[in-house]
């Protein structure tokens, strides 16, 4: 704990109390609950979030910031849903629909992704009507052939379910069949918020909250690891976001099984939200370190770069994020991690993350320093 630092804001008669006794708690490495969660939001200065949200982040992470040589390869943009505030999905017979069939998928391997040795690939889609498990198990098939040694991180609870449900065959099975395929850590997209007031608004249709959970504890329970997401900025209040935190934090609690957090901030574009705007900067770092210091067992918080410039990325990694997630360059379906056309992602990354006074460190799949 840094006395010096707490004794200075004991003082601070503008401070109020119960914000006093928050920040008393985070400093001594106690659990805040949700009431305080909203607070933090409501009234911390954005200087005290960083000050708190660091020296939580510093406790798990040193000053190591970590960075990953990643593959995305998209399946397809095609969705059985029409979540409102999606800025990706097509239906089948739109112009800009795409889906990559197994053939496609190894021609493009071959020609843009199989020469280099990527420490993850991950693979994600929207829900297409027509993909099957066994179609997914071939594409694993073909990643795990072409890249003997990566990590795969393969699509989400909200396609999965999706597929299982309408395969009628179990979490446990469809889990078990896609490990033997090769997948080794699921995606943590489709959580949105767990509110169901909000999502009832926002995405009406696919996987409720509760199952979103117990398909992540049945991963988990399967030896399958996972990421978590939240999206904010839309119509949610500060108490949803902490009702969502506080619902992966107790699952966190008994699986320990989630590997990251991260907050995918709604963009305005090619949507029927669009009228809401998007949060300025200060919600994105504001939000990034209440999620540091209420997410208390998540070791790793990540910055996804296509959300914020490039010029800000740097500042997040003073308010709690230790992990920076690259862009993606939708021209082609098979993208490796860029922030810009003139260079290479390690190299562009690991300026930002000197110009923060940070370490970048390479990792892996499972958030390994390399
Ligand atoms: S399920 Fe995903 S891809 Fe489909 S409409 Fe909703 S957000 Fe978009």
């Amino acid at each position: 704990m840094n006395l010096n630092l707490f004794n200075i804001f004991k003082e601070d008669k503008v401070v109020a109390p119960a914000l006093k006794r928050i920040i008393e708690k985070i400093l001594l490495g106690q659990r805040i609950n949700e009431d305080e969660g909203i607070l933090l939001y409501q009234s911390a200065d954005i200087g005290m979030l960083s000050f708190l949200a660091d020296a939580a982040n510093q406790s798990k992470n040193g000053h190591n910031v970590l960075h990953g040589q990643s593959l995305h390869i998209d399946l397809s943009n095609v969705c059985v849903y029409s979540c409102p505030f999606c800025t990706y999905c097509q239906k089948l017979n739109d112009t800009s629909a795409f889906a990559l069939s197994t053939k496609n998928l190894k021609e493009l391997l071959q020609t843009r992704g199989g020469d280099k040795n990527y420490s993850e690939i991950v693979i994600s889609s929207a829900c297409h009507p027509d993909h099957t498990l066994n179609y997914y198990k071939e594409i694993v098939a073909l990643v795990r052939r072409t890249f003997p040694k990566a990590f795969i991180r393969a699509f989400s609870a909200t396609d999965l379910s999706y597929i299982f449900k309408k395969e009628k065959v179990s979490i446990y099975n469809g889990i078990s069949q896609l490990k033997l395929a090769g997948v080794n850590a699921v995606n943590g997209g489709g959580a949105e918020i767990f509110s169901n007031e909000i999502r009832e608004k926002i995405s009406p249709e696919k996987i409720k909250p509760e199952e979103w959970i117990d398909f992540h504890e049945s991963l988990h329970n399967s030896g399958i690891r996972s990421n978590a997401s939240m999206l904010y900025g839309h119509i949610e209040s500060y108490k949803h976001r902490v009702d969502h935190m506080s619902r992966l934090r107790t699952l966190q609690d008994r699986t320990h099984g989630f590997l990251s957090f991260t907050s995918f901030k709604y963009k305005k574009e090619n949507n029927r939200l669009s009228s809401l705007g998007e949060a300025p900067l200060v919600e994105d770092l504001r939000n990034f370190s209440v999620a540091r210091i209420f997410l208390d067992n998540f070791q790793h918080q990540v910055a996804f770069a296509p959300m914020l410039k490039a010029s800000n990325l740097s500042l997040t990694l003073s308010f709690g994020i230790n992990c920076i997630e690259g862009a993606v360059n939708q021209g082609n379906k098979v993208y490796t991690q860029t922030l810009s056309d003139s260079k290479p992602y390690s190299s562009m990354v690991g300026e930002i993350i000197l110009k923060s006074k940070k370490i970048p460190k390479e990792r892996d799949g499972l958030y390994n320093v390399l």
